[in-house]
């Protein structure tokens, strides 16, 4: 349950990137929210669909080791369902409430996280996990907030965050 040694080295240098490039990426998501330039969603779907070309989550999983789940109503009755349990005991055993979201995982790592790498109810994972990190969707104030929470997080959004603000890098300028 650890990201292989290639992964560890490129999470410590995304950790320390996203450290010093904190003011200017908050100013550059606070621009995105504020303008919403043409194409931003396009060069999302784009950086996206080029990040995970090559990169392999499978030699990473540091967003189920270091970022709570989020699980709402139809994840619970899912896999709750698919594990024999009622949603109660599921509930109790797996999730805590949270004023902002329905529930979250209730320990790091994830206690569906396998030793290698992989989610063990990975075909009814959550909607969260599925769609994470959320670039591929149609960006939503509160999904630019997860990409902006993650840059320091995932290596892939930290490549997107880098890919998107070279396309629109002089629009903010201008
Ligand atoms: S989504 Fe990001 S943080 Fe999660 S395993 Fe893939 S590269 Fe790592
Ligand atoms: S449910 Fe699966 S994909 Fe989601 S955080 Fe846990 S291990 Fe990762």
């Amino acid at each position: 349950m650890a990201p292989t040694p290639r992964y560890r080295a490129w999470l410590q240098r995304i950790r320390q990137k996203a450290e010093r490039e904190k003011t200017d990426n908050r100013r550059f998501f606070r621009w995105l929210k504020k303008a919403r330039p043409v194409g931003m969603t396009k060069f999302f779907r784009l950086a996206h669909q080029e990040a995970f070309a090559d990169i392999d989550c499978l030699q990473c999983a540091n967003c189920c080791r270091t970022a709570l789940a989020v699980f709402e109503k139809p994840d619970i009755h899912r896999i709750a369902h698919h594990l024999g349990m009622s949603e109660e005991a599921f509930i109790k055993k797996y999730l805590r409430p949270h004023p902002d979201y329905e529930y979250l995982i209730c320990q790091l790592p994830c206690p569906f996280l396998t030793p290698d790498n992989r989610c063990s109810i990975y075909a009814i994972r959550p909607t969260g996990c599925r769609t994470y990190p959320p670039a591929r969707l149609r960006l939503t104030d509160e999904q630019l907030d997860v990409l902006h929470d993650n840059v320091h997080i995932c290596p892939a959004v930290n490549r997107i965050v880098d890919r998107v603000k070279q396309h629109l890098a002089f629009r903010m300028k201008s």
